[in-house]
């Protein structure tokens, strides 16, 4: 078979990108070495998570919050096993949903690793030892990343995991030691604390999402020590172990002192890497970078090989999916012969915490390396009516705008679904708005999202209403 473009790895980077060239009228086919599509995103990631983290929240509130609201229950247990066939259903709808989608747009699907044996013909090696090779104009690497690990620290994938395994716990943890104090890490640690486990927290730097604004950061540790996180900054993790049913996790602390914590659980969380393993890249000239493993890009997201993309979490910035997804659309536009265009500096960034965490643009301590004057407002949630009504009064919203022009820089929110509402500040940032046209635009009330709005009149001259 000849195509225009084969997309190699079907995540939210190579699917997305695989439907937008066939709606562009070229001959398009995807291929996926594990037999469902949605690469990690779908199967062991965005929203498996996010199923886990809705079903233990519902349960975090009746067991919590609900005798306040005046529901009182009896009898309210975790039924695990079910939690987890429901994760299960929705990424299979989802899923099912991509496969639907390929056939839709008729791309072709082929199942297998694929690989390069030159620049324009690719080995597809399928499940049951079978081969086939297929030959393509265009290629779009997008085959994404993988959990990173500790040299020193031995993954058995039972007791001491990675997020793929924490997705499928068949027990609640009853001290569940997470190294790494980032996003993947700090979600799923909330899953299981809300089921009652105790979650230790050992982070090397002196702070937790420590690439976000450094005050959202200090609030989500305020928030999860509420929910029984106990976090341990400042520790080098120096080694992990197992006996039995425990495990023991040593580290330096910053004096320099050995110390240990003992659990039954250790998920190791310290990122991901680049995944470009048995991908022929060495057939056709493409090395990868040492540190991250990933495959360098030029402004395009073209390789040194004329002709051959890649996009995703394979390359550098951010690793996210809709990062990925930003990029799949870029390129097949690209290879389409039309001019688009991507925003790296409004790509928002989600904790699916709770409070949730959202982020877009500049941080403050970005702009103040930057040597940029600005200007700060921010809001707290406790004064939010809507917030009051909801018990949702943890958090802020921050909105950071140039000194000068009143231009938004930056918009920080840790508080309710602030995962939706940090959309309206890169709308408004795509459209270069002011903090004043914000603090201008009618909001319903009464909603969380007046807080944005009272944010970006602290940041006018300090005018916020109902503070
Ligand atoms: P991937 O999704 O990793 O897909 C790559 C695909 O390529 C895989 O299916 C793989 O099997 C396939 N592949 C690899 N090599 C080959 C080959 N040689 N031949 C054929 N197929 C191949 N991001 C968010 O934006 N929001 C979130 O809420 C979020 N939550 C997350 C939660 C967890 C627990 C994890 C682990 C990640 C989360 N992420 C989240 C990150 C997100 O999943 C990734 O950024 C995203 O999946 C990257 O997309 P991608 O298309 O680059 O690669």
């Amino acid at each position: 078979m000849k195509y225009d473009v084969v997309v190699i790895g079907s995540g939210p980077g190579g699917y997305v990108a695989a439907i937008r060239c066939a709606q562009l009228g070229l001959k398009t086919a995807i291929i996926e070495r594990y037999n469902t599509f949605g690469g990690t995103c779908l199967n062991v990631g965005c929203i498996p998570s996010k199923a886990l983290l809705d079903s233990s929240e519902h349960y975090h509130n009746a067991a919590h919050t609900f005798k306040t609201h005046g529901i009182e229950l009896s009898n309210l247990k975790v039924n695990l096993e079910q939690m987890i066939n429901r994760k299960n259903e929705v990424v299979k709808q989802t899923t099912d949903g991509i496969t639907f989608l390929m056939k839709k747009n008729k791309i072709d699907t082929y199942y297998g690793h694929g690989s390069f044996v030159n620049k324009n013909t690719i080995k597809v090696a399928k499940a049951d030892g079978t081969e086939q090779v297929i030959e393509t104009a265009k290629t779009i690497i997008a085959t994404g990343s993988k959990p990173a690990s500790l040299p020193f620290i031995p993954l058995d994938k039972k007791r001491i995991i990675t997020s793929t395994e924490a997705l499928n716990l068949t027990e609640v943890p009853k001290h569940l030691i997470l190294i790494g104090g980032g996003v993947i890490g700090l979600e799923l640690g909330s899953v299981y604390a809300r089921l009652g486990a105790k979650v230790t927290v050992v982070e090397y730097m002196n702070s937790i999402i420590p690439t976000m604004d450094k005050e959202l950061g200090k609030q989500l540790q305020r928030s999860l020590k509420g929910l029984g996180f106990e976090f341990m900054l400042n520790h080098k993790v120096t080694g992990a172990s197992v006996k039995g049913k425990e495990v023991t996790v040593t580290a330096e602390n910053a004096k320099g002192e050995a110390v240990e914590f003992k659990g039954d659980y250790c998920l190791v969380a310290v990122g991901r890497t680049a995944y470009t393993e048995n991908l022929g890249l060495e057939n056709i000239g493409i090395t990868v970078e040492e540190r991250g493993k990933k495959i360098a890009v030029n402004d395009h997201l073209e390789t040194v090989v004329p002709g051959i993309y890649a996009i995703g979490d394979v390359v550098r910035g951010a690793m996210l999916a809709h990062k990925a997804e930003e990029e799949g659309v870029y390129v097949a536009e690209l290879i389409a012969g039309q001019k688009p265009h991507m925003n790296y500096n409004l790509i928002p960034g989600v904790v699916y915490t709770w409070p949730e965490v959202a982020s877009v643009g500049k941080t403050e301590e970005e702009l103040k390396e930057a040597g940029i004057k600005y200007k700060s407002g921010s809001f707290p949630f406790k004064a939010s009516g809507r917030a009051r009504a909801s018990m949702d009064t943890d958090g802020l919203i921050k909105v950071l705008a140039d000194a000068e022009t009143d231009e938004i820089l930056g918009v920080h929110m840790i508080g309710p679904r602030v995962a939706d509402m940090i959309a309206e500040a890169v709308v408004a940032m795509e459209f270069r708005a002011s903090a004043e046209d914000i603090g201008r635009i009618c909001h319903a009330h009464p909603t969380y999202t007046e807080s944005f709005k009272e944010a970006a009149l602290a940041a006018t001259a300090n005018r916020a209403l109902h503070i």
